[in-house]
């Protein structure tokens, strides 16, 4: 049966990539240059202590930060073999919006508003973004309009960052997004505006509305340079988590990632950034859910041609509401090409389990989207087409020393009703 046929079916499949380039890294980059990831990782530091200041009481010393925790291997139910480890990188802790969109989006808006705030005058450029905490910035910034198209997640980082700095907020929410999540934006200042359709037709329609008003500044999740280095800017983070848990990454340990894909730009950025840090070491794995495997179906079509899952018969409709995505980011797609290892799908009935696994045998609350990681171990390592995939990257004696890492993107702000809900 081919990929194709197995994806109209909606059967889980593990696709290698067959223009992944393991070892060698392409001569130019296309849309990002190393020097943009190197800027964007001091840019995001030098942001931590506005991060302070707007939200003393979930920010603390160390700013947005998530932890990076052992877990027992059968938490994933794979044998991982001899010294390999199993990690766990809880952006589902994230504090202030609760998921992997804080980065994203806090560097955006923030970055934005400096641009902002030095374009009208009340920071001057050296102030740094602490002259954003300021009362005058406020006032100027809320003259501004933030707007943004969300499944949910990004919504409520975008909204929560941008009314603390002050903007006047439009979240444009898909038929996807969970009640509590728009009542939160409310609570905080921001409009929502609901929509019936799914997420890339909210995006388009927010994209039109911003487009009308030349002083709105439209968070675009399909096209945003700004949101992608702001996941980039977490490689040096996992780097300096993994020294301190004494695992060296290295051509004799290499790093194994997987991580929950929507449209694309969180587990890109992110898998980007990784290979900046890590180079041949290190190898990215996405995980979509079987009804809505956008960036899958894009990889597929190759460069020229735009694909959604609708083409493959496929209602995009899934338990996993931050992945709920019918058609990939053109941009990430093409600059994964050479530096995705794979992709695999899951079941939603599959990852409610993982949810009701963490939580009973670890105490962890994370929501359906932010499990779809723990799939990736037993995949890669106890299958056929995961070991193919481990022969094709020459992974042989290595991965009895490999590194796991299961990217968590989601949980934190969930409340306890919809929690127990999954649950039962
Ligand atoms: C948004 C989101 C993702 C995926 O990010 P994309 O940028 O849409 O690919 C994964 N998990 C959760 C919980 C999310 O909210």
């Amino acid at each position: 049966m081919t990929i194709e046929t197995r994806i109209r079916e909606s059967a889980p499949v593990l696709w290698a990539n067959p223009d992944y380039q393991a070892t060698g890294f392409p001569d130019r980059e296309k849309a990002f240059s190393r020097s943009d990831y190197v800027q964007a990782c001091e840019r995001w530091r030098t942001m931590q202590p506005l991060f302070r200041t707007l939200f003393p009481d979930s920010v603390g010393e160390d700013g947005i930060v998530s932890p990076l925790t052992e877990l027992d291997a059968g938490m994933a139910g794979a044998t991982l073999g001899g010294e390999a480890r199993l990690v766990l990188k809880r952006d589902d802790s994230l504090a202030v919006a609760g998921s992997v969109k804080a980065r994203g989006g806090f560097h955006e808006v923030a970055q934005h508003a400096y641009e902002v705030a030095i374009r009208t005058g009340v920071a001057r450029p050296g102030d740094g973004f602490a002259a954003l905490a300021s009362a005058g910035a406020r006032v100027c910034l809320g003259h501004h309009r933030l707007l943004v198209a969300s499944t949910g997640n990004l919504g409520l980082s975008v909204g929560l960052i941008g009314r603390a700095l002050g903007f006047s907020v439009e979240v444009h929410m898909s038929r996807d997004a969970r009640t509590w999540k728009k009542q939160r934006l409310r609570q905080a200042g921001a409009r929502v505006i609901e929509h019936a359709s799914d997420y890339i037709s909210a995006v388009r329609l927010a994209a039109a509305e911003a487009e009308a008003d030349p002083a709105a500044h439209f968070v675009d999740d399909e096209r945003s340079a700004a949101l992608f280095l702001g996941y980039a800017a977490a490689a040096p983070e996992v780097k300096a988590q993994l020294e301190t848990l004494g695992l060296a990454v290295g051509p004799d340990r290499p790093l194994f990632v997987y991580l929950p894909c929507g449209i694309g730009g969180a587990p890109g950025g992110i898998a980007w950034g990784l290979r900046q840090a890590f180079g041949a070491d290190v190898h990215c794995l996405f995980v979509e859910p079987v009804a809505a495997p956008c960036m899958l179906v894009q990889m597929l079509a190759g460069r020229n041609e735009a694909r959604s899952v609708y083409d493959f018969g496929l209602d995009g409709r899934t338990l996993a509401d931050g992945l709920a995505v019918t058609q990939a980011s053109r941009l990430v797609a093409d600059m994964m090409r050479t530096h995705l290892a794979g992709i695999l799908t899951e079941a939603d009935a599959i990852l409610l389990g993982h949810v009701r696994r963490l939580y009973r045998e670890a105490g962890l609350r994370l929501e359906p989207s932010a499990t779809a990681g723990l799939s990736g171990p037993v995949r890669l390592l106890h299958t056929g087409e995961g070991e193919a995939l481990l022969a094709r990257l020459g992974i042989g004696a290595e991965r009895e020393r490999a590194i796991h890492l299961v990217w968590s993107t989601g949980g934190a702000l969930v409340p306890d009703p919809a929690f127990r809900a999954w649950l039962d």
